[in-house]
């Protein structure tokens, strides 16, 4: 059914870059295979999943929406990718993001523009736009995205689904292309709190594979989602995340939902985190900083495309010749400022300040969880904006993660959950919660109470 609906909508919504029906046939035919032999399978066990390409899957094009990786076969899966297929999931296809998750519109994918099922002429979100559209536009039930300043969570936001960034080494970042590695995070997308607690559980755990890895029990996410019990939470409303520049319908809902928890017997106050407005500016520093170093892989030597190769150009000619023509240009931008933000001279004034207000914010909401048992504020400061209206304007674009970064910033849990239509403009708005490091299961329960 699921391939019928990609089918009849994805010309039009472009979710999905690849999509081999007769490969996913196969795997849900083992599955069924597996079940007759009397395996116990989880309850995903059938489920279809879309997988944003950022993560490698064993021969199966992964190009993380770039003209480098055209053509590459990963010889291997990711640590995630394999945990779904061991829980009987089957992957539908692989879904559209921006270059490298760098971006949050989708609109700087080397290969499609994809449509926001509320609005086919808005932006999705990004950079994992390619799965909210598709868990927009029922061409899947759930998916796999990779949450670096918001990919997760601001994609939900915008299309009305569930979309978690989980504790940071919560999940393995084996097998995931890297952005910077340091904030990269795989989580879970789904239309509702308990699909993505169900698929919270199959994915997190400790991974040998990743040295970030957190050797601690997953928090209890899916008890929690089935709960929604939020007598006696203390929320706290993070003061710096509102007021202006938000759209009066995102704040409206917001207060709204807000409401909702305090009648099911929350506890809401204000809190403070006054490092939060300086969390643009480090993330746009260190992100680059690690972005140069780890593209720097992308050598034309051991993946993908190769240009100049022709027995005259040099080594170095094909590097820059392949680099040149392979990377789009927001990620050349951003290798240049990161090249520039650690080069001598400069690393001190811009690589260590960032650091040190990256530990500010960690502080922020060290105190503050002293106060209260989770944070809350708008996932993201307006509604899904028009396809080109920020593409000229990097700045403009940056913005759409003013609320998402801190929770990378520090390595908390942190989630998106829908709570209703801006009035203005008939579109989602996102709740987004914030809890302290492995309290995942805090996120699941109020987003269960606002359902
Ligand atoms: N939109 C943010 C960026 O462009 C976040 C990206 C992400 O989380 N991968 O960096």
């Amino acid at each position: 059914a699921f391939l019928d609906q990609i089918e009849r909508v994805d010309d039009d919504v472009k979710a999905f870059l690849h999509v081999d029906r007769a490969w996913s046939l196969d795997q849900a035919r083992v599955v069924d295979a597996r079940l007759d032999a009397g395996e116990k399978l989880g309850p995903l066990a059938g489920v279809p999943i879309a997988v944003k390409d950022i993560f490698c899957t064993q021969g199966v094009p992964t190009t993380c929406g770039s003209k480098i990786l055209e053509g590459w076969l990963p010889p291997y899966n990711a640590t995630v990718i394999d945990r779904v297929r061991n829980a009987g999931l089957v992957m539908i296809g692989k879904a559209n993001m921006d270059e490298f998750a760098m971006g949050s519109s989708t609109e700087n994918s080397a290969f499609q523009v994809t449509g926001n099922p509320w609005d086919l002429e808005r932006i999705p979100g990004g950079s994992g736009g390619g799965s909210s559209a598709a868990l927009a536009s029922f061409q899947a039930p759930l998916a796999l995205g990779t949450d670096t300043g918001g990919s997760i969570r601001q994609p939900a936001a915008v299309t009305a689904t569930v979309g978690v960034k989980p504790t940071y080494g919560g999940t393995s970042r084996y097998g995931v292309i890297a952005m910077a590695s340091s904030l990269d995070q795989p989580g879970p997308c789904a239309r509702t709190v308990l699909d993505a607690a169900l698929l919270h559980e199959v994915i997190c755990g400790h991974d040998p594979m990743d040295s970030t890895s957190i050797d601690a029990p997953v928090p209890a996410v899916v008890d929690a989602a089935r709960s929604g019990d939020v007598r006696g939470l203390r929320i706290g409303v993070v003061k710096e995340l509102g007021g202006n520049g938000y759209a009066p319908g995102v704040e409206q809902r917001f207060r709204e939902a807000l409401d909702v928890l305090k009648a099911q017997g929350a506890e809401i106050v204000e809190v403070s985190c006054p490092h939060f407005k300086y969390a643009l500016g480090a993330y746009y520093l260190i992100m680059p900083s690690e972005v140069s170093s780890n593209l720097a892989r992308f050598d034309a030597m051991r993946y993908g495309l190769r240009v100049g190769d022709d027995g005259v150009n040099t080594v170095e000619d094909v590097m820059r010749l392949t680099r040149g023509a392979g990377f789009g240009d927001e990620v050349k931008r951003r290798i240049i400022i990161g090249t520039y933000a650690l080069s001598s001279g400069y690393y001190d004034a811009y690589y260590g300040s960032a650091q040190k207000v990256r530990r500010l914010i960690a502080e922020d909401f060290d105190a503050a969880f002293t106060q209260v048992d989770v944070l809350v504020s708008p996932s993201t400061p307006t509604t899904a904006f028009k396809q080109g209206e920020r593409t000229a304007d990097p700045l403009a674009m940056y913005m759409s993660d003013l609320c998402t970064i801190p929770s990378n910033m520090a390595g908390n849990a942190s989630a998106s959950f829908p709570c209703g239509l801006a009035p203005e403009d008939g579109l989602p708005v996102g709740f987004q919660v914030m809890a302290p490091v492995l309290a995942d299961d805090r996120l699941y329960r109020v987003g269960a109470a606002l359902e």
